[in-house]
C-alpha cells in the first residue's frame, strides 16, 4: 500500500454551540489541512498518482472555505462547522473530484491549532 500526503492551509471563522464556552463565541482559525490518498498500484512512471492533481483539486475545495464565515456557508447548513465536519467535507469533495483508478482519499486531518487536530477516516 502506498500513501501520498498533501498539506495546505486556510483561514476561516466559525462558532460552535454545545461544545464549550469559548467555542460559542465567534472566532477564527488558521486551519492546517493534511490530505492522504492511498492505493496499492503504481503507474508506469512509478508513482501512485500525480501530486499536481491532488494539489489542484485540493486548492479548489479549500477555495470554498477560505476567508468565509463557515456557519453561513451552505456546506454546513446541516452540520456544525467543526474541524471534524471540515475534514469530512474536504475528504468527500476530493474523493468526488479525484478520478484515478485504484486511488482513494483515505484520510483528512484538520488542525485547528498547533496541538489540536480532527481526522476523518474514509471507510
Ligand atoms: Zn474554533
Amino acid at each position: 500500500m502506498f500513501e501520498l500526503k498533501v498539506t495546505t492551509r486556510f483561514a476561516a471563522a466559525h462558532r460552535l454551540t454545545m461544545v464549550g464556552e469559548q467555542c460559542e463565541n465567534l472566532h477564527g482559525h488558521n486551519w492546517h489541512v493534511e490530505v492522504y490518498v492511498q492505493g496499492e498500484k503504481l503507474d508506469k512512471g512509478g508513482v501512485l498518482m500525480d501530486f499536481g492533481i491532488v494539489k489542484k483539486e485540493l486548492k479548489e475545495v479549500i477555495g470554498t472555505l477560505d476567508h468565509t464565515y463557515l456557519n453561513e456557508s451552505d456546506i454546513f447548513k446541516d452540520a456544525p462547522p467543526s474541524s471534524e465536519h471540515i475534514a469530512m467535507y474536504i475528504a468527500k469533495e476530493l474523493e468526488r473530484r479525484i478520478d484515478v483508478d485504484g486511488v482513494k482519499v483515505s484520510r483528512v486531518s484538520a488542525w485547528e491549532s498547533e496541538n489540536s487536530c480532527a481526522t476523518y477516516i474514509a471507510d
